[in-house]
Parts: structure tokens; sequence; C-alpha cells
């Protein structure tokens, strides 16, 4: 039977479409597609015209059995998002668990992910990560979800919209105090940039030039820095002598 080829898109620039992305959207039978209006724009900036279909989250669980006839009648197909990696922030897990399930073959054709760029070029700590994807719309949830966060060694990120990016700010500024974040902005575009410091800082950058607040983002937070018993910093010289009291 056929193969899924889970397809990464550009984020952006399109010349960061991967050579093998670009030939396997040119080979399958059908290419579903998030938003199949967006992946026609792509696909005739290649010079590519396939059929497609759509697969969202709203049709998700009901494309499935579409999409196993199509591979067991022998067709290969392609799963799209609009931007990046599928199923990262994106639709396909239902499909891809399914697929896996009844043992069809699953093959990615991996490329651009917003996440991964933009923890490449932070300076943050990347052996170790938490990806929170969107945090909750609803404020309350927002800050509940931001306190658990808050207690995590390693960096964590996650992706923020332009409408919420203040009222995030705000929310990681009251929980997190002078706590490091990176923000990168409009990844591989032609206004990609990075700004960087405490939650208050990055706020008065917002405010006090507009354009910082359009586009797309990751948030990237630093770890939380390791607490000693009264809840104050464990310096290193501290922590040795304790260890060595101990031993
Ligand atoms: N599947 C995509 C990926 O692999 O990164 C993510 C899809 S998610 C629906 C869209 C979010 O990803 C945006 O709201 C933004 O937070 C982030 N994002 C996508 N493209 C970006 C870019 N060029 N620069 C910064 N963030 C981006």
């Amino acid at each position: 039977s056929g193969t899924l080829y889970v397809v990464a898109t550009p984020i952006g620039n399109l010349d960061d479409f991967a050579p093998r992305a670009q030939r396997t959207l040119a080979k399958v039978a059908l290419i579903a597609a998030e938003d199949t209006r967006h992946t026609a724009r792509l696909l005739n900036h290649l010079g590519l015209e396939r059929p497609m279909m759509s697969l969202h989250e709203h049709n998700e669980a009901q494309r499935v059995e579409q999409l196993v006839a199509r591979l067991e009648s022998g067709d290969d197909v392609a799963l799209v998002s609009d931007a990046g990696t599928p199923l990262i922030a994106d639709p396909g897990f239902v499909l891809v668990r399914a697929l896996r399930e009844r043992g069809h073959r699953v093959v990615p054709v991996p490329g651009p992910c917003a996440l991964i760029a933009a923890l490449s070029a932070a300076g943050l700590p990347t052996d170790r990560f938490l990806f929170a994807g969107f945090l909750p719309a609803k404020g309350g949830a927002r800050r509940a979800r931001i306190g658990e966060l808050a207690e995590r060694a390693e960096t964590w990120l996650f992706y923020e919209s332009p409408h919420r990016i203040h009222a995030t700010l705000a929310d990681l500024q009251a929980l997190l105090g002078e706590r490091r974040i990176v923000i990168a902005r409009e990844l591989t575009k032609t206004f990609e940039t990075y700004l960087q410091g405490s939650a208050a800082t990055l706020l008065e950058r917002l405010a006090s030039d507009s354009n910082q607040a359009r586009g797309e983002f990751v948030v990237m937070v630093a770890g939380a820095p390791p607490a000693d018993t009264e809840g104050g910093w464990v310096e290193g010289a501290t922590l040795l002598r304790a260890l060595l009291a101990e031993g």
C-alpha cells in the first residue's frame, strides 16, 4: 500500500523549501493540506499542480477513512500544513496516529520548524527544553499555565500571536519578574528580529516601536535557577560547601 509523507514547508522564506520536500509534493497522488488555497499558492510558486484535499482540525477525524482508502489503493499521499512542520501546533496527529495503529508507512520529510529555528539562534540552553505549544487564550488559565512552567529548570518556549503578545508579556512580568526572555519574531522573513531581556524590558520595546508587536512570535524563557531552602539563589560556592559538608 501507499506511504504518507509528512512534509515540512517554509515558515516565511521560500528558499528554505528542501529539495526532497519539493520532489515529494511533485510525485504524490494527493496532498492533504491544512488550507488548500494557501498550499495552492505554494505549489504555484514551484510550478506544480497536484490534487488536494483539505485536512484541518474540524475534519481530520472524518478524513482518516478516506485517506486510508487512498493509501490501501496504492497511492502515496503528502500531508502539509500552512507553514513549517505538520503536527507541531498544527493538524495531523489524529491521522498519523491512526495510520501507525493500522501499520501504514509514515515517512517524515523534515524541514523548517519555528520552534527549532528560534531556539537555534536564541542563546538559551538547548540541552533540554519544553515546548508548550500555544498558551491558553483566557487570562486565568494562561496565568495558571505560566505558573506551572515557571518551576521548570529547563528552557521553555511557546508560540504566540500578535493579538496576545502584550497580555502574555504582562503575565510573564507579573509571574517571572526579572527572568531572561528571548522573543523571535518573523523568522526567516524580511523583518526577522530577536529581542531579549526581562518581560518589563520587552514590554517597553514593544511600546516604543509598534512594528515589534506585529507578525509571528516564538517566546522563549530561561529555566528557573536552582532555589535553596530559604527560597533565595544558591551560588556555586555555597552549593559546593554544602555538598562537601554532607560528604
Ligand atoms: N507547524 C509550525 C512550525 O513547524 O513551526 C507552527 C504552526 S503554528 C499554527 C503557527 C505559530 O508558529 C505562529 O503563531 C508563531 O507563533 C509560530 N511561527 C510560525 N512561523 C513563524 C515565523 N516565521 N517566525 C516566528 N514564529 C513563527
